[in-house]
Formats: structure tokens, C-alpha cells, sequence
């Protein structure tokens, strides 16, 4: 996605070789049009897969997912990080490591919100490892429901979360797919020339 692609270049900080800075238009700062682009993409792209759910994992991934739920006519559920205190028993809990926080927590959905009739499409900002994807595969498979597959909105394919999702047989989208973060710079998978020189 070409404008998304140009937001991560002007926009985008990269803070080292592992990790990239999308503050001003994703992970604090909202720029609620161009995550609403992102969103009616992810629409377009799962307009056939029978999505009854839309499943994010909270703050980050709200934002692109709402528009995706918007568009697909379905709820937004996501997983919370920390257990409310109005939540009782009834949940599903995954644990999953975070890969910037360098923290394992328990994420959990309530089991009022997936049942085995649905087909949950899973959102997120990132996929890195891939540990925040399975850990919501992990909640949907505990309810028995279906996962039409991943979208993502911004992934470093120079580590293995697609490596482990595609093993496993999952369906990803990335609407951007970084190939290198090195000197302050970001190199896009489709931006590779083959050079045989
Ligand atoms: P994974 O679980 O795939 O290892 O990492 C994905 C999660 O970690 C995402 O939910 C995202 O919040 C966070 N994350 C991973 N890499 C980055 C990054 O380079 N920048 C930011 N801002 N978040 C990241």
C-alpha cells in the first residue's frame, strides 16, 4: 500500500536495526485517514472469507481494525493486556512475550464475544515474532471458531512471524513489508532489484 509505504518513509523513525518508531501516525498520534485507507483495505482484501468477528490486540491494532470492522459489518473485539476488574472467570487468556515491552503477559478475551459459529479475522499494527499473532490464534482456537487469517499492517520480514504463521498455515496480509531497517533507513521487499552484476 503505496501511501502507507510513504507515511513510514516521511513519518516513520527508525530507532534501530530492529525496531521501527510510528508514533505520529499509528502508535500514538492517530492519522485517523490514512488508518481508515488501511482499514477499508483489509476489508477488501477478506470480502470473501465470511468474517463474522474482527479480533485486535489492545492499544495499537484498534485503530486499523475499526475501520476493517467498519467496512466488513462486523464487531472489533480486543484483547486486553490487563484483566479488568469488571471482567469475571468467563474468559479466554493467552499469554504472550512482547517483543518491544521484553515482557510475557496474559492477554484475555471475554468467551461472551467468540463462539465456535464465527470467523475471526486478526488485525495488528506489527508482526515481528509473530508472538501477539498466535497468542490471538490461540483465543480463537480455544473457542472453536474459525480464523480466516492475519492481517497486518506493518511487518519486519527480516524476522520469522511470517516464517511461523505461513508453517502453520495461516492466510497473512501486511500492507507493508520491510525488507532492512539500517542507518536511519527503510528498505521495502518491493523495493529489491535483483542485480546479478
Ligand atoms: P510480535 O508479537 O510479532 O513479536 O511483535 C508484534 C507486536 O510487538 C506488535 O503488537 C507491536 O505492538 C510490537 N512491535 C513489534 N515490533 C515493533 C516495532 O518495530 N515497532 C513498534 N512500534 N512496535 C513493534
Amino acid at each position: 500500500m503505496e501511501r502507507l509505504k510513504q507515511a513510514i518513509r516521511e513519518r516513520g523513525n527508525v530507532l534501530s536495526s530492529e525496531v521501527l518508531k510510528v508514533d505520529t501516525f499509528l502508535n500514538h498520534q492517530v492519522d485517523v485517514e490514512l488508518m481508515g485507507a488501511v482499514g477499508e483495505e483489509f476489508a477488501r482484501l477478506f470480502k470473501d472469507d465470511g468474517v463474522t468477528k474482527v479480533l485486535t490486540i489492545e492499544s495499537s491494532g484498534i485503530a486499523p481494525s475499526f475501520m476493517a470492522a467498519t467496512n466488513l459489518n462486523t464487531p472489533l473485539i480486543f484483547a486486553r493486556k490487563k484483566k479488568s476488574l469488571t471482567m469475571n472467570e468467563n474468559v479466554y487468556v493467552s499469554q504472550v512475550y512482547s517483543f518491544t515491552k521484553r515482557e510475557t503477559n496474559d492477554i484475555t478475551v471475554s468467551k461472551d464475544f467468540i463462539t465456535a459459529e464465527d470467523t475471526v479475522l486478526i488485525i495488528d499494527d506489527f508482526l515481528a515474532n509473530g508472538q501477539a499473532a498466535l497468542g490471538l490464534i490461540d483465543i480463537v482456537n480455544q473457542a472453536g471458531a474459525k480464523v480466516a487469517g492475519l492481517g497486518i499492517v506493518i511487518e519486519k520480514s527480516f524476522q520469522d512471524g511470517r516464517k511461523r504463521l505461513e508453517e502453520e498455515g495461516y492466510r497473512i496480509e501486511s500492507l507493508a513489508r520491510i525488507h532492512e531497517l539500517e542507518a536511519g533507513r527503510v528498505t521495502f521487499i518491493d523495493e529489491l532489484v535483483t542485480n546479478n552484476n
